[in-house]
């Protein structure tokens, strides 16, 4: 800070000069200008200190300010965090309410009833369903437990007096636990009370509603059967009085919470299972372990003679719910069953055992009556004489038939029909069947048609002989129920598996048909149908049934379709296995053209399937006798039976026109000789029978080849006389055999007994054997058996065994001892031949090699 500057004192003006007045002037200007600088120096330093004050002043008013901000925030925060607590403290009372009246809302909503007592025994508060029973209103909280109970007494169903119970209950929730109790209200609903006491002295009641556990309870008493649950640890649950009183008898109290192996131990211990004495461990230990497995059921003997079924199951909790069942009448009765079924098992043996007897019995003097009609009819004979003869025969082959009809059908009943699968020729085995119904189609004018779908094997494995009995039978009765028109047998079929053939066989016939109303009843035993035209026709009404048991045997199946007035066709479908495939038949490359002449359409339409199927063009001849080219034709293909006109008639007509071409001939049994005259004369070079085999056709195509009129075939070398030897005791029946190999140009030798035969077949060394099965001194099984073992597999006779039996048992016994073939009894010729051709083949081979 500047000293203050000395006071200057101006001179007085008077005395001075004016240089003086003006330096005295200045000297005053400058001193005021030094004071003004003084002063304003101090001015400035008193602003300074003013400015510095202020400053200080503010700054401490700006801290001042600012706590003072800081202080208002706080304030303002707290002020902020009051309220919000404020809220929290409102929301949590909402809460609560809400919660509260929620829990109220719940407890009603619980289906069981549910109240709270205080200390004082006075109700707290009950939910809806603790208050459904009573009177609305009637029950308020603060009410006493006792007036509670005397509202509630006129709504119970009791068995005591309404204050009695009211003491019990009273009683009841004085001691601790409180035990459970069960209440039936009059208005139906059953209830449990379960009482118990909180930890602060309240006392909390379930009215649990029981009623559907009390109705599976009276449905679980109400079985008759003893029944019972035990939970995963095998403790009783729950049982019904029948189980309760099955375990008295063994003097055991069941109460729930016993153990399965506990009852099973008692009851073992009181000897109340015969089958446990001596070995009581495993005999629980076994029955512990059926009734964990819970699978099937076992029946137990009882020490009183009762029999008990028991039968566990699994429950889904893991414990097993368990049914005994009092089995004694049940297993009475199957006792007596089992007896009555082994007396119809006997009885039917016996049947059995009675009709192969009996077939013995007639077949044997039949022998004599058919074969020796047979021959009889062979003879020269009067008019009478011959109608005489044929009716002995016939009746007596109708009497075989229905023999061999109820033997079959006895056979089937008893389940004795076995099969005998072998390697044949269906094909074969068709036609052979129609071959032998071919005089009764020829005698009313039916064709007989064959209809086998050339792409099909022929060679399966199945049992020929009821195959042939299937065959007979429906095309049997389809030629015997139709008068005019066709049967025509259909084979079609599939492969399946490679070598499985599945075949379906129709026989459809053109004959009066069958009612849909009778087509079921036809199937069944001795069943026809019963019309005054069908009693036209015999029969025993056993063919259908048996026939439809052997199919089904086959596992096939037959079925029916039939128009009456129309016709009928049966059908049947099998699968065989094939033995052979079929060759693709040896076209014949010389044919492609040939003239059919053929009336019957049905037989044309298979025929001309057959030939295109080879190439060939078919050219057909319609009416008998029209003038007609042959020129480029390799063949003519003709019918003996054209219908009105004559085929071979036809074939002369050709023939005397000049036509060249080389003729086959199919011709049915009656047309048969006058066809194989006009092959001899060298008009044509073959005759077919019919119906015609497809094998045999094309084998007779082959042979034709590039062939124009043939000259005639050579004659076959002669052969030495076949040699036959006959075991046969029976004189009536060698004469029989004798007869009938009469015309044959056959060495034949008898042996009278099995024993005979063998030295006669050392010495005489025959080409076939027929052998007599029942003879004296040695049977014929035994001889075939000696024979085939001194053969010792070098050679092989055919030997033919002849037996009047018809039983499986039979075939079977004839098939070990080593025989080819089995004939019965009675002999026909047709069936001798047939064995005789069948075997000629090789026994020629063998007759000129000889
Ligand atoms: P049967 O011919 O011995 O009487 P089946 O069992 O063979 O016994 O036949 C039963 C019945 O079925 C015959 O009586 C006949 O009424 C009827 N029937 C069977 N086949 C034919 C058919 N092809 N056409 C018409 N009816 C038939």
């Amino acid at each position: 800070m500047n000293a203050t500057p000395p006071p200057v004192s101006p001179p007085p003006a008077a005395s001075l000069s004016l240089a003086e007045r003006l330096a005295r002037e200045r000297r005053a200007r400058l001193a005021a200008e030094r004071t003004l600088e003084w002063k304003m120096r101090e001015l400035a330093a008193a602003q300074e200190k003013l400015a510095l004050q202020a400053r200080a002043l503010s700054e401490q008013m700006v801290e001042e300010r600012q706590s003072a901000h800081a202080a208002r925030s706080e304030a303002a925060r707290l002020k902020g965090q009051n309220e919000r607590y404020l809220g929290d403290l409102d929301r949590a009372h909402t809460a609560a309410v809400m919660a509260e009246r929620r829990l109220r809302t719940s407890i009603d909503t619980i289906r069981d009833g549910f109240a709270v007592f205080d200390t004082d025994n006075r109700l707290v508060m009950a939910n809806r369903a603790f208050l459904a029973p009573f009177a609305p209103g009637s029950i308020l909280p603060g009410m006493a437990y006792p007036d509670l109970l005397a509202a509630l007494t006129p709504l119970l169903r009791l068995d005591v007096a309404g204050d009695d119970w009211v003491q019990q209950m009273l009683a009841r929730i004085a001691s601790d636990p409180i035990p459970p109790v069960e209440l039936a209200l009059l208005s139906g609903p059953s209830l449990r009370l379960e009482d118990s006491i909180a930890r602060d002295g309240d006392r909390v009641c379930l009215a649990i509603d029981i009623t559907a556990e009390m109705r599976l309870r009276a449905a679980i008493e109400a079985i008759p059967d003893g029944f019972v649950i035990f939970d995963r640890n095998d403790r009783l649950t729950l049982c019904n009085q029948t189980y309760r009183d099955l375990c008295a008898a063994d003097g055991i109290t069941v109460e729930p919470g016993i153990r399965f192996q506990d009852i099973l131990r008692a009851s073992v211990a009181s000897g109340q299972f015969p089958a446990a004495a001596g070995r009581e461990d495993d005999f629980i230990q076994d029955r512990l372990a059926e009734f964990r497995a819970a699978s099937g059921h076992v029946e137990l003997h009882l020490a009183d003679g009762r029999w008990l079924r028991a039968q566990d199951r699994p429950t889904p909790d893991g414990g097993r719910v368990g049914l005994r069942r009092d089995i004694t009448a049940e297993r009475e009765v199957q006792e007596t069953l089992r007896a009555a079924r082994h007396a119809a098992e006997a009885a039917n043996g016996a049947k059995s055992a009675f009709l192969a007897n009996m077939s013995h019995e007639i077949r044997t003097p039949m022998n004599g009556v058919v074969g020796m009609a047979e021959l009889l009819c062979g003879t020269d004979l009067t008019e009478d004489q011959r109608l005489f003869a044929e009716t002995i025969r016939s009746s007596g082959e109708a009497l075989l038939a229905i023999i061999n009809d109820i033997l079959d059908w006895s056979k089937i009943e008893a389940g004795r029909l076995v099969l005998h699968p072998a390697p044949f020729d269906l094909e074969r085995l068709i036609h052979e069947t129609a071959i032998l119904l071919q005089p009764q189609a020829r005698a009313k004018g039916i064709d007989l048609l064959v209809d086998y779908d050339m792409f099909l094997p022929t060679r399966l494995v199945g049992d020929a002989g009821r195959l042939r009995q299937v065959l007979t039978n429906l095309m049997g009765n389809a030629v015997k129920f139709t008068e005019t028109g066709h049967v025509l047998v259909r084979v079609v079929g599939t492969m399946e598996d490679g070598d499985r053939l599945r075949l379906h066989i129709t026989v459809e016939d053109t004959g009066i048909g069958i009612a849909p109303e009778h087509a079921d009843h036809i199937f069944g035993d001795f069943n026809q149908v019963e019309t005054a035209e069908d009693r036209r026709y015999q029969g025993t009404g056993l063919g259908l049934a048996i026939t439809r048991r052997l199919v089904e045997r086959m596992d096939g199946h037959l079925w029916l379709d039939s128009v009456p007035g129309e016709g009928s066709c049966f059908g049947f479908a099998l699968t065989l296995p094939v033995a052979e495939r079929i060759a693709a038949p040896g076209v014949p490359t010389a044919l492609h053209h040939v003239l059919l002449a053929e009336a019957n359409p049905v037989n044309r339409a298979i025929l001309e399937r057959q030939l295109h199927q080879l190439g060939i063009a078919v050219l057909h001849h319609r009416s008998g006798l029209e003038p007609l080219s042959t020129d480029g034709l390799d063949l003519l293909l003709i019918d003996a039976d054209q219908g009105a006109e004559d085929g071979l008639a036809l074939l002369s007509a050709l023939r005397a026109r000049g036509h060249r071409a080389p003729a086959l001939l199919m011709a049915a049994p009656d047309a048969m000789a006058r066809a194989e005259a006009l092959v001899a004369e060298g008009s044509a070079q073959a005759v077919l029978a019919k119906p015609v085999p497809r094998s045999d056709l094309f084998a007779a195509l082959r042979h034709l080849t590039g062939a124009r009129l043939p000259a005639a075939v050579a004659e076959p070398p002669a052969a030495r006389r076949l040699r036959i030897l006959a075991a046969e005791d029976n004189r009536t029946n060698q004469l029989v055999l004798a007869k009938m190999l009469r015309d044959l140009d056959l060495d034949l030798r008898f042996a009278e007994d099995g024993r005979q035969a063998i030295d006669l077949w050392r010495g005489f060394h025959p080409d076939l054997i027929f052998m007599d099965i029942s003879m004296p001194v040695m049977d014929g099984c035994t001889a075939a058996r000696a024979i085939r073992a001194a053969e010792g597999g070098l050679a092989h006779v055919p030997i033919v065994a002849l037996t009047a039996h018809a039983m499986e048992e039979d075939s079977d016994r004839i098939r070990d001892a080593g025989m080819d073939h089995h004939l019965t009894k009675p002999l026909r010729r047709s069936a001798i031949l047939d064995v005789l051709s069948r075997y000629t083949a090789r026994l020629e081979d063998r007759a000129t090699a000889a």
